[in-house]
């Protein structure tokens, strides 16, 4: 797939503006064993630009399930929706914690269609949520 060139510093811009945590399921790059990717929330393929507003932190798993797509079905009323995205929509209004912090919850259509298609309860995902827990890591601070 073709690439484009992004400097290193729209790269630490994207990175710090996530606050080092993947923007879909929130894991913090520090406790990745993969390498987390600045990804085009529109894909490149679909016309999306290297532009900071185009621009996501997200963690490998996350970026892989993604892929190029731009809408996503709720499994709960099978209707389409377009995908979340961090530049416009708030995590907050589309998501929250379970109660012991290791599952994301979808509070609405978007927010159930993306954990349901970048698969954000991924079980090694759901273990590292609760390890994080004890180390204060996670959830993460509203700030973040
Ligand atoms: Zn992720």
């Amino acid at each position: 797939m073709a690439q484009e060139y992004i400097s290193l510093a729209l790269k630490n811009l994207v990175i710090a503006r996530a606050g080092g945590r993947c923007e879909y399921c929130k894991s913090p790059a520090e406790f990745a064993t993969q390498s987390f990717t600045i990804e085009h929330i529109l894909a490149y393929s679909k016309g999306g630009s290297g532009v900071e507003d185009n621009l996501a932190l997200a963690c490998g798993g996350c970026n892989a399930h993604k892929s190029d797509r731009t809408e996503a079905i709720d499994p709960l009323d099978g209707s389409t929706v377009k995908l979340f995205n961090p530049r416009l929509d708030k995590w907050n209004d589309h998501f929250e914690w379970s109660e012991n912090f290791s599952e994301i919850i979808g509070k609405t259509p978007v927010g159930r269609a993306m954990i349901d298609t970048l698969r954000m309860n991924r079980s090694g995902l759901k273990n590292l949520r609760l390890a994080l827990v004890s180390y204060r890591k996670h959830p993460p601070q509203q700030s973040e």
